[in-house]
């Protein structure tokens, strides 16, 4: 109160000597001292922790002979476990929400209690609450026991909290689910109720939208919708993909392949199934045993390859290579098998079979730098072609466990992070985050609702050549082990385009759109003549298709504006008379009449534009 009663009223909890602690903390000598209000994300933690404590509170009195459990926080929110006779259903968080509401606006000061463990064993006991009173007889013995008291009610709890329920202003509940005391299921089964909180109203709506936008834009629902993949139990996290589908996929790769022939790499293709003598050499029998899927023939053990790399050296490896080949930029499009844990995949953004726009560029120390800075002018290039404008750089340096002498760590970090200075990037350091290999920078994009996905990689490797005696002729005529950098622009072609389907809603730009232009009669009459706009659309080079169906003409039209065609172009009398065509671009927007080169040329700017400056 003394620095300023605007601080006192804003304090959430205080920072001692590094300790979290209420803001009833009595400071009895000197120390280091900081304030947190709601604009530090630490608060916004104590925030969540103290609203599941409002939870309960609220539940309890809702729901008597109902026992508390516990009550952590969560990305975004916070849960409360309960063991109740009453069965919890969405339709009760409502009536949760408003006695939590009721208790906040009562302003209720949240006391911390220490007490010696028997009594607060004791006091828990004759409570009725038992989880808490095995909770207590867990901890160790020189433990501090600490309860929170608001109101009449009170918890067994580590703190800090927030000095009184009128901080907590804007929570939701969001629902119900099944859980069992201890994770474990053969203990008691227990309802978990789960939250979220936020430090004002303002942040709260904001991630209310994001979920609704996010759900809204699940890639799986509109994939159904607009045909473009399934998968199916038989082939757990590997896509089938449909005609639809698999015309984004490869239009992505025509534009990748040419990309990367502009930017001076070799395409290659490596073997999808390699002994397991190479990944033993590699480190991945060792390190990755876990992701690999593997099979034995005539007594041998394979491995379906989970990445290219050793693969590419061996590639390297071929004929004796001088400084004169440096950089060598071999790419692939390396189709990749991990045996990811089946509960975590998720459609086609974490998947088992997976393709990486793959690559590795074998060169000198000296080498490095310009080979970051000219593979960020590549990432550049693509991602905004892709309508991605912010990206988010993070350069991971030396762990603690690592290969490669101080000095080659030093000189490749120093070239990471001048390539990023010398284009006068922001970027972040990610101190000790960096592989045991070699420092890497990763590269992130920022979706239309404000996700952020990281995507491209490059990383130094001073291990992998020498475990696989790549090597080459220096200058000098001496031997020497090549550097070699990992690197890839989207990552994975399934999860890219599971961004671009939510970060698009299924809408496509015109150059990755499956459908580009459907040409549609109005009666039966202009059938040949829409056939011929079509035919011509297709011969410019245009994935152009008619609809001939018999079908009222505003029918047709609101179909393939749901499957988000951009241009659906009506031919009628007016038109086939005058040759030309009515056109009409997603969103309902009418261009009105246009010749038939003027649509050509609509189409032809469309696909040169890509995603840039998309402006509908
Ligand atoms: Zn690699």
């Amino acid at each position: 109160a003394d620095i300023g009663a605007g601080l006192a009223k804003a304090a959430l909890a205080g920072v001692v000597d590094g300790r979290e602690v209420d803001t009833s903390h009595v400071i009895e000598g000197d120390t280091t001292l900081s304030i947190l209000t709601d604009r530090d994300e630490a608060a916004i933690e104590i925030i969540r922790h103290s609203t599941a404590h409002l939870l309960a509170q609220a539940v309890q009195q809702l729901f008597p002979g109902t026992q508390v459990t516990i009550g952590p926080t969560v990305e975004d929110g916070f849960y409360y476990d309960f063991a109740s006779g009453h069965n919890f259903t969405p339709e009760h968080l409502e009536n949760i929400e408003k006695r939590m509401a009721e208790i906040a606006a009562d302003d209720l000061t949240v006391e911390r209690i220490v007490s010696p463990r028997d009594k607060a064993i004791e006091i828990f006991r004759n409570m009725g609450e038992h989880y808490k009173v095995q909770i207590i007889e867990d901890l160790p013995g020189d433990e501090e026991i600490t309860i929170y008291k608001q109101g009449e009610w009170m918890d067994l709890c580590r703190g800090p909290h927030v000095p009184s329920t009128g901080k907590l202003q804007a929570f939701k509940l969001t629902k119900v689910a099944g859980a069992y005391w201890r994770g474990d299921a053969n203990n008691q089964q227990l309802q978990r109720i789960y939250g979220t909180a936020w430090a004002n109203k303002k942040q709260l709506k904001a991630y209310l939208n994001r979920i609704a936008e996010a759900e809204k834009r699940d890639h799986r629902k509109i994939a159904k919708k607009l045909d473009l993949f399934h998968t199916q139990e038989e082939a757990p996290g590997m896509v089938f993909w449909h005609p639809a589908g698999w015309s984004i996929y490869q239009t992505i790769e025509r534009y990748m392949r040419e990309k990367q022939l502009a930017f001076g790499y070799q395409e290659i293709k490596t073997p999808q199934v390699v002994d397991i003598s190479l990944w033993q050499r590699s480190g991945h029998a060792d390190k990755f045993a876990e992701g690999m899927f593997t099979l034995e023939a005539e007594e041998r053990q394979f491995a379906v390859k989970p990445m290219n790399c050793p693969c590419h050296v061996q590639v390297f490896n071929q004929g004796l290579k001088s400084y004169r080949d440096l950089p060598l930029r071999l790419a692939e499009f390396g189709s990749c098998h991990r045996n990811e844990p089946s509960g975590s995949l998720h459609g086609i953004m974490r998947v088992r079979g997976f393709t990486q726009d793959d690559a590795h560029i074998f060169c000198t120390e000296e080498q490095i730098q310009p080979e970051v800075s000219q593979f960020i002018d590549m990432l550049h290039d693509v991602y905004a072609d892709f309508g991605f404008s912010e990206v988010i750089y993070r350069l991971s340096t030396r762990p603690a466990e690592r290969v490669g002498s101080d000095e080659d760590w030093d000189r490749a970090e120093a070239a990471l992070a001048e390539a990023l200075n010398a284009k006068g990037l922001p970027w972040e350091e990610l101190p000790g985050e960096g592989a045991f290999y070699g420092p890497k920078i990763e590269f992130s994009l920022k979706d239309c609702i404000g996700r952020i996905w990281q995507l491209g990689t490059i990383q130094v490797d001073f291990s992998m050549p020498g475990r696989l005696d790549a090597q080459y002729v220096a200058e000098d005529g001496a031997r020497k082990v090549p550097v070699m950098l990992h690197r890839a622009v989207l990552g994975s072609f399934e999860r890219f385009i599971g961004i671009l389907i939510e970060h698009y809603e299924g809408a496509f730009p015109v150059w990755l759109a499956p459908k580009q232009a459907v040409v549609v009669n109005i009666t039966d009459k202009h059938a040949d003549y829409a056939t011929a706009v079509a035919e011509r659309l297709q011969a410019a080079g245009f994935r152009a298709e008619t609809d001939l169906r018999n079908e009222k003409i505003g029918f047709k039209i609101r179909e393939l504006e749901l499957a988000k065609v951009p241009y659906v172009v009506v031919v009628g009398d007016k038109e086939m008379e005058s040759g030309e065509v009515s056109v009409r671009a997603r969103h309902g927007q009418d261009l009105g009449s246009l010749t038939q080169e003027g649509l050509l040329e609509t189409l032809a700017a469309e696909v040169a534009r890509k995603g840039r400056l998309q402006t509908d």
